[in-house]
């Protein structure tokens, strides 16, 4: 017995080096590679799937892993859960044989690249034949996976365990026309008439200091962590102490970098504070699913930095940093300023209102690709048509349409619900963080978002994978997913700040 734990621990530690190896050519492919690097980057990352895989699915860690099973009664608490859910994951990737992985790896590689050069050129034609293959394999998974119910299910249960396409139809279709309804009463409001967008030009050294001064107030530790710059802003982690965060200067949009940056500082900060102890290096350590995940991102980025107190505590921050910009600054017109609501393109710049329409929209998209009702081919079209239901408004260019995101170029699918499902989740923890805090305003208004990075810890970081996403919500907030209270939360917010 002491043979297969020694062995199943030390095939934890190595698979977790494995995944930093890959995290950190990642991270260099999006961030510092000169663009001629790909090609070897993707024959480098494949390897690493690859050998990471072979790992994972090798007969003798699931020999070693079956004899565990088989004496529940030897085994510490500790040990049962770590086989139990080793076991779990052990299972589920020996069903995919490693060829596939490999195939997936270097096509996504090659792929992402692509993406890049057709967002770059708003030409979708340059990326179209990558997503088809890439489609193909997605087929091919959810084949070796065969999850019940909806094939995509098998793709959903990658980023958020035991998710399902009907429970997704039901929540995102109450939200969905909810979001058009409250919407259409904004829109047609005199108050958004009258609303004017606000600009503020900063220039990148500006943005730099403010998004350094916000970590440090956060309390990201520098020595743990450390911000640079991608096309898409991400947070990735290398080991259990570097976990670094990406941002982008150049996004259109009141203060994008300032923004992203809370948002990819809500993952790094879960990332640290993730349950470790006597789970460091267990499949333990790690988060229960993408929503959570995103959840964390969400809370940090739109119900504490959206928040008056918030923009109480950072308006002199802001003076002091950008006076000529910032002079005539009131709170109120601060507040609603970064709270504005207008049907944009780009997901990653659109307001918290219509931020959840952008992932609807990929959600459907993704199961029509997936069930051959739309082909590549139409996808921009389709997407655009969507969109314009949606919103009222209609993509010039594919550049801020279709072409927009990278997740497809990485064979995310299965992916894009999470947004929204974290969003749903954070709205969720918010209403109960709020009831036990009643005095937090005050707190956030003098810079203390001490109470709030305790709560969080003791109620979502603590638990790593002890328990799924669901119990999470479940213990903390009494229900599961509910797209009811976050709809509930948006008219607290928005209703008066359009008048309505
Ligand atoms: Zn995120």
């Amino acid at each position: 017995m002491k043979e297969s734990l020694d062995f199943i621990y030390k095939e934890q530690k190595e698979l977790s080096y494995f995944g930093g190896i890959a995290a950190l050519l990642g991270w260099d492919q999006m961030t510092y590679m000169p663009q001629k690097g790909c090609g070897e980057r993707a024959e480098q990352l494949s390897m690493i799937s690859r050998l990471a895989h072979e790992r994972i699915i090798s007969d003798d860690f699931y020999n070693h892993l079956k004899k565990l099973d088989e004496m529940p009664n030897m085994l510490t608490e500790r040990d049962l859960i770590v086989v139990n859910k080793l076991k779990e994951d052990v299972e589920k990737a020996r069903k995919v044989p490693s060829e596939f992985v490999e195939k997936m790896a270097k096509t996504t590689s090659l792929a992402y690249t692509a993406w890049e050069e057709a967002r770059e050129k708003n030409k979708f034609s340059l990326f179209a034949p990558h997503l088809e293959k890439i489609i193909e394999l997605e087929k091919q998974y959810c084949d070796y996976i065969k999850l019940p119910g909806h094939p995509y299910n098998s793709l959903l249960d990658d980023y958020e365990e035991g998710m399902t396409v009907d429970t997704l139809r039901k929540e995102f279709g109450v939200l969905r026309s909810q979001l058009v309804e409250i919407l259409k009463k904004i829109t047609s409001s005199a108050h958004y008439q009258k609303q004017q967008p606000v600009k503020m030009k900063l220039d990148v050294v500006q943005q730099k200091e403010l998004c350094d001064i916000l970590l440090k107030r956060l309390k990201l530790p520098f020595d743990r962590s450390r911000l640079d710059i991608s096309v898409h802003p991400f947070t990735t982690t290398i080991s259990d102490d570097d976990v670094r965060i990406t941002t982008n200067y150049e996004h259109e949009g009141l203060l994008a970098s300032f923004f992203s940056t809370v948002h990819e500082a809500g993952h790094a900060l879960y990332e640290l504070g993730l349950l470790k102890g006597e789970y460091k290096d267990t499949v333990i350590s790690d988060a229960p699913s993408i929503g959570i995940h995103e959840s964390q991102s969400r809370f940090w980025e739109n119900m504490i930095a959206r928040s008056k107190s918030f923009c109480t505590y950072f308006a002199p921050v802001f003076k002091k940093v950008v006076p000529d910009t910032c002079k005539d600054m009131n709170i109120e017109i601060w507040y609603r300023a970064i709270n504005q609501v207008r049907p944009s393109f780009i997901r990653v710049e659109a307001d918290e209102l219509t931020y959840c329409l952008h992932v609807i929209l990929r959600f459907e998209l993704e199961l029509d690709l997936l069930e051959g009702k739309i082909t590549v081919t139409e996808l921009p079209h389709c997407w655009n048509q969507k969109i314009t239901d949606f919103l009222g408004i209609t993509p010039k260019t594919d550049k801020e349409g279709v072409l927009q995101d990278m997740h497809w170029s990485g064979g995310e699918f299965g992916y894009f619900p999470t947004y929204a499902i974290g969003t749903i989740y954070a709205s969720q923890l918010f209403k109960q963080f709020l009831k036990e805090h009643t005095t937090i305003r005050e707190q956030i208004s003098q810079g203390n978002f001490t109470p709030i990075l305790n709560w969080l810890s003791e109620h979502v970081y603590q638990y790593g994978r002890l328990i799924t996403a669901d119990e999470i919500i479940k213990k903390t907030c009494g229900e599961g997913l509910n797209s009811k209270v976050f709809i509930a939360y948006l008219k607290e917010k928005y209703y008066p700040l359009y008048d309505i």
